[in-house]
């Protein structure tokens, strides 16, 4: 079998924000020539149909339905790359391991800080220790 003829359909419409909406529909057909991939020619269509009504809404008069229109990225909060579609979170998963590293070591040089505080303060604490028993003994009888 041989594939002759495709075609594709693509329609956007978009809010207008005050009770109607603005619609661009775009169809396109194709007789394939022998030797012409039709998803190659699909894919094309598909793109040249898409820029096709963006940029009929973008020419609206209407705010909400030039609005409609722009792509929202979704960008990765630590390295501020586009994140996948299918990266649910607002991190990359190696952003996230990074994030992760950097909060544990955080946590340990806190930790740290604190033993040595701590430490500090219980040498303190012997010294102290040490010259009550020295200033008993220096008291005079
Ligand atoms: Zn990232």
């Amino acid at each position: 079998m041989r594939v002759t003829r495709v075609s594709i359909s693509l329609e956007k419409r978009a809010n207008d924000g005050d009770y109607g909406s603005e619609k661009s529909e775009v169809e396109l057909f194709a007789d394939l020539e022998p030797g012409d991939e039709p998803h190659t020619v699909l894919d094309w269509m598909m793109a040249t149909a898409r820029m096709q009504v963006e940029h009929d809404l973008l020419q609206s008069p209407n705010l909400k339905v030039r609005q409609a229109l722009i792509r929202k990225v979704r960008r990765c909060n630590r390295c501020s790359e586009p994140l996948a579609d299918d990266d649910n979170g607002y991190l990359h998963p190696a952003c996230r391991d990074a994030e992760d590293a950097e909060r544990e070591e955080r946590y340990q040089a806190a930790k740290r800080r604190n033993d040595e505080q701590e430490r500090q303060q219980d040498e303190r604490e012997l010294v102290i220790a040490r010259d009550g028993d020295d200033d008993d003994e220096d008291l005079p009888l």
